[in-house]
């Protein structure tokens, strides 16, 4: 028995999706053709599928139910006003904009916000899609994670949040009228789902005010983050989720939501303005050719509605604490099997620190990557590399860059696996752990110009 005791699921299992593991010789053959990159095998080829918990959780009966009242009209459809009442009423923000995923919001936000080449997006850590769309908009982004988030080791209870005195320091060197904006991302994605806390949030919002600098907040897992404000930070215990996510939001201007991660559905995006006319107008605008007319931003009426309901029901208290403990189960029994991860673990995934597990393995050559594939090979478990073969080039000097992590990450899908699943990937990874000494390098056979990750090809450095 492990230290997490595993908490009893919150719901009953009302319909079931067969998976299966096909051979060992099969799963060899599936990743040469997949280019030993895991985002190229097929579905099918995979037992258990942690590729990513986007849009891979299972939507509530309550959900399913809203799907059969989808009203279809091109504009003004009921679900839409179900979904802008239920943004004004959970987060106080007036403007609501659907968008076919996150993405979709950063695609007609950032052009807007981003006034001339070499602007600013300052994050204590960007995601990949959002880094990629600052640049394409000709902005660069840069990361003001605390240190601590980099020790994976050390105890921190909020280790996404932003490093204030580099953040104070960046503005005045590089002066406020050259930063388009200052992008909280909750929780911290990139650095393994790690929390910010509510003071860091106030601060970092009133020191980018101060300076007349815009905040936004990259709000994929933003209930998770209330669930560890609520469970770690002083004065929050006797406070309700929604109570908490509510002040959160208040110290933002919007927010850009990947709605297929705390919101639970399939497919689905937000961007959401506070109060600002003017923005709206912009975003609006560019909403029509991008991703269609503003009432549905590219989703259908009946996406709006499950996701208007998944908004409410992602705060959840007992699904947040059944969520959050799951994860940490795993977490926890990697840990007693040897296995180095970020600690504490975070809201959405196990982080494995595979420069621990692969010394022998440089930066350039992935080690992350080639942990992720034998994990495959021998368990049928897809997890993501989130390490340099993320991070890319240099824009400017077109180097590799080097992540100052290289993580293998264990993304758990909600309310989609069990307990029994969590012991599968522990006992798979902590045996392939044990033999990684005798594990190999990548090298790219094919590396397209950006977001690498998705598409590259990739062979063993012989
Ligand atoms: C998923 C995600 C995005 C992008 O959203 P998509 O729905 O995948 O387009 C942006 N930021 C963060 C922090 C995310 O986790």
């Amino acid at each position: 028995m492990t230290k997490v005791q595993p908490k009893a699921e919150p719901f009953r299992i009302k319909m079931v999706e067969p998976i299966k593991m096909i051979s060992k010789e099969e799963r060899q053959s599936a990743l040469e053709r997949a280019g030993y990159n895991l985002f190229l095998l097929n579905s099918d080829e995979v037992y258990i599928d942690l590729l990513t918990d986007s849009g891979t959780g299972a939507m509530s009966d309550n959900q399913w139910a809203g799907l059969m009242l989808g009203d279809e009209a091109y504009s003004g459809s009921r679900n839409f006003h179900n979904l802008k009442n239920a943004v004004k009423d959970i987060f106080d923000y007036n403007f609501t904009i659907p968008t076919h995923q996150g993405r979709g919001a950063e695609q007609v936000l950032f052009p807007v916000i981003i006034k001339k080449p070499g602007d600013l997006f300052i994050s204590n850590m960007h995601f990949d899609t959002t880094k990629g769309h600052v640049e394409m908009a000709g902005g660069r982004a840069i990361n003001m994670v605390i240190e601590d988030a980099y020790d994976t080791e050390k105890f921190h209870p909020f280790k996404g949040n932003f490093d204030l005195n580099k953040l104070e320091a960046t503005i005045k060197e590089k002066g406020a009228e050259n930063i388009a904006c200052v992008i909280i991302t909750v929780t911290c994605n990139s650095s393994g789902g790690q929390p910010v806390s509510m003071e860091n949030i106030r601060q970092t919002s009133d020191l980018a005010k101060r300076h007349g600098i815009r905040v936004f907040i990259d709000a994929a897992r933003s209930y998770e983050n209330a669930y560890f404000i609520k469970s770690r930070e002083e004065g929050y215990a006797a406070k309700s989720i929604p109570e908490i996510v509510k002040e959160m939001y208040s110290y933002a201007d919007g927010f850009t939501m990947s709605a297929k991660k705390d919101a639970i559905v399939n497919i689905g995006g937000i961007l959401a303005i506070k109060d600002d006319e003017d923005l709206f107008n912009k975003c609006a605008a560019r909403t029509v050719p991008m991703e269609g007319f503003i009432t549905y931003g590219g989703l259908a009426g009946r996406d709006m509605e499950a996701l208007a309901r998944g908004l409410y029901e992602g705060m959840d208290y007992d699904y947040l604490d059944y969520r959050i403990g799951q994860v940490a189960y795993l977490g926890e029994r990697l840990r007693e099997g040897g296995v180095p991860i970020q600690f504490p673990t975070g809201g959405h995934a196990v982080f494995v620190d595979a420069k621990k597990i692969l010394p022998h393995i440089p930066y350039y050559q992935f080690p992350a990557q080639s942990l992720a594939n034998e994990l495959y090979l021998d368990t049928g478990v897809r997890s993501v590399e989130i390490g340099s073969f993320l991070l890319g080039r240099d824009p400017d000097t077109g180097e590799n860059l080097e992540s100052p992590m290289e993580l293998l990450r264990l993304t758990i899908p909600r309310r989609t696996y069990t307990y029994n699943h969590m012991d599968i990937i522990a006992e798979g990874l902590i045996s392939v752990s044990k033999k990684a000494n005798a594990l190999k390098g990548l090298e790219f056979t094919y590396e397209p110009p950006i977001l690498r990750h998705f598409t590259a090809k990739l062979k063993p450095v012989q």
